[in-house]
This record gives C-alpha cells, structure tokens and sequence, in this order.
C-alpha cells in the first residue's frame, strides 16, 4: 500500500484525494497526528494510522513490508525536524519498504530554511531506504493566502527584483502521485517548480489588474522584514528564517525552472495568475 504521512495538511490532503482517484482507497494509509482531522477519509474508506513524528512507538506497524511511503516533512521548526523525519525513515527502513518519498526543498536553496530538507536527505541516502527526492520548490499559496494582507498593505517582501518560479499545491501532490502510483522512481531526486517565474513587482501587477485595486510591491530589506514578521507576533527565529527566503529570492535561488514537475504530471504548472483568481474568488 501507498502510506502518506502528514495526511491532514495542506500538501496532504491533496494527496490522498488525488491517490483515491487512481488507486482503491483500502490502499491508502493516511498518518495523521488527530483522526478527528481525517474523517472524511476514514469515511471513504482510507486506512487512518495515527501516530505523531516526536514519539517513535507511534509508527509501529503502520508501515508494511513493500510500502510505497510519503514522508511529507513538519511544520516544527523548533522540535528538530531532522530528528522527527528520521523516525519515518527508521520505521520505514525496518519495515522493509519499497520506496521512501521525501518533500525536500531547491538544491540551489541555501537558506537556512533549507538546513533541515539537507539533514533529512543525507540520513535517507545514508539509511539504504530506496528513496525519491521531491525537492519542491515554493507554493504559489505561500502568497495568495496573504493576499487579503496585500490588498490593504501592498506586497511588501525583501526579495528585491528576485524571482519566484512556483506552483500550486495541487501541482507539487500530482507529482508526488505520479512518483507513489509509478514504476521506476527507486533513488531520483526531482526538482520541482513552476514552469515559469515571476517577481513581486509582476505579482502585484496582477493582483492589482484582478482586482481593480491599485496593490504596490513594497521592497523592503531584511531588517525591515523582520520587524515587520516580529510587529505581527512571529517569533524572532521564524521571522528571521522566513525573511531569509526572500534573500534566497532576491539571489535567484527560488528561480530555476528545470520543467521536472511538468514532465512528471505530464501537464503544465498552475499558473501564479490563476492561483490569485481562485484567491479572489474564496
Ligand atoms: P502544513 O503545515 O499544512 O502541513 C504540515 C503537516 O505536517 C500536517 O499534516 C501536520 O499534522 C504534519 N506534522 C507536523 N508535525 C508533525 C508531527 N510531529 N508528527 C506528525 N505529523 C506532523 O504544510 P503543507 O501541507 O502546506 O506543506 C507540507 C510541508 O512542506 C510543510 O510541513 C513544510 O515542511 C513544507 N512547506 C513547504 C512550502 C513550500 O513552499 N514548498 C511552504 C510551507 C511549508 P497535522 O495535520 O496534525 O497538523
């Protein structure tokens, strides 16, 4: 079977809706930390596992020999996440699975943001694990979800004239699918983007051409970022690392358009002008 862990999140939800359209859902383990939050899968019949990346125990027996496995990595930025993901590759590597699949980011991203995705890769090529490197680059949500902040504000981001080339969620869980449903992806790395890339000032031109509001890309620095991340109640660790993303972006680290995610799905990316219409829209 094909086990996917962080099954309630974001990235995870439209995973398990895309595998319950090509595989039977008895095929389907969904790991998540509340089964409340899984219901509606549970309810059309996804096996739910529940178990938790800080407690070891929690993952026996969720994983079986010949697995597929989705190791979508965790939002705790303070619990070690390297030491959390090595949990999953642990059980999966006692378990005897046939594929590990890891939400990696860019290899050409050196912010600190990155650290932990390099750690994770190292452990899962030193483990043995057959394995597949999902390095996803940047979710055009990450930025359409801020988009009633950019109406009042403006967009106000220290990334200079950097570019961004993202997609959907949507796009990066198909190419997770295509990897878990298909033959062949035993110790890839992909690097996954959109097919094209956009800057901020062009990001606010076409929030402001959708809108009808006049919306104005406000380039900031880092300091200034920061503050503005702190002003707002984000911890100090989290706003630096999340300001040090745009530093990446501003450099062109964010940037590179290899066409892996496409070739993968065999369709084009989601555009970042679509993902603001259906921001718009909600
Ligand atoms: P979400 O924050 O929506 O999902 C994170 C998932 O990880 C949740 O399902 C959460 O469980 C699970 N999780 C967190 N901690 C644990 C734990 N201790 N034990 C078990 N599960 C845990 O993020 P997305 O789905 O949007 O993105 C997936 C991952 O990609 C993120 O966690 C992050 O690592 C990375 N990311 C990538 C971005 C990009 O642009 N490429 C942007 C932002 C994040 P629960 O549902 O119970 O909360």
């Amino acid at each position: 079977s094909i086990v996917v862990t962080g099954a309630t999140g974001h990235l995870g939800r439209h995973v398990v809706e895309q595998l319950l359209e090509k595989v039977p859902a008895d095929q389907i383990t969904a790991v998540v930390r509340d089964a409340d939050k899984a219901s509606g899968f549970a309810a059309r019949g996804v096996k739910i596992a529940v178990a938790d990346y800080n407690r070891p125990e929690t993952f026996d027996g969720v994983i079986a020999a010949g697995d597929k496995v989705l190791l979508i990595s965790g939002n705790e930025f303070d619990k070690g996440r390297v030491g959390q993901h090595k949990v999953v590759l642990d059980a999966a590597k006692a378990a005897g699975a046939a594929l590990l699949a890891y939400t990696s980011a860019p290899g050409t991203l050196k912010a600190a943001l990155a650290d932990d995705h390099k750690g994770t890769e190292a452990a899962i090529l030193a483990s043995g694990v057959p394995y597949s490197l999902l390095r996803n680059g940047w979710y055009n949500e990450n930025y359409t979800e801020q988009l009633a902040v950019a109406l009042e504000h403006g967009v106000t981001q220290a990334a200079g004239e950097g570019r961004v080339a993202s997609a959907a969620r949507a796009d990066y869980a198909a190419a997770a699918v295509a990897v878990l449903t298909g033959e062949g992806h035993e110790n890839t790395t992909y690097e996954l983007s959109g097919d094209t890339s956009w800057s901020f000032a062009e990001y606010a031109a076409e929030v402001s051409k959708q809108s009808g509001k006049d919306v104005a890309y406000n380039a900031v620095s880092v300091e200034v970022l920061i503050g503005i991340l702190t002003g707002v109640g984000l911890p100090e660790g989290l706003a630096t690392i999340l300001a040090g993303v745009d530093a990446s972006i501003e450099k062109g680290e964010l940037a590179g358009t290899p066409g892996d995610l496409s070739r993968l799905t065999g369709r084009p990316t989601t555009p970042i002008a679509e993902s603001i219409a259906a921001a718009l829209k909600a």
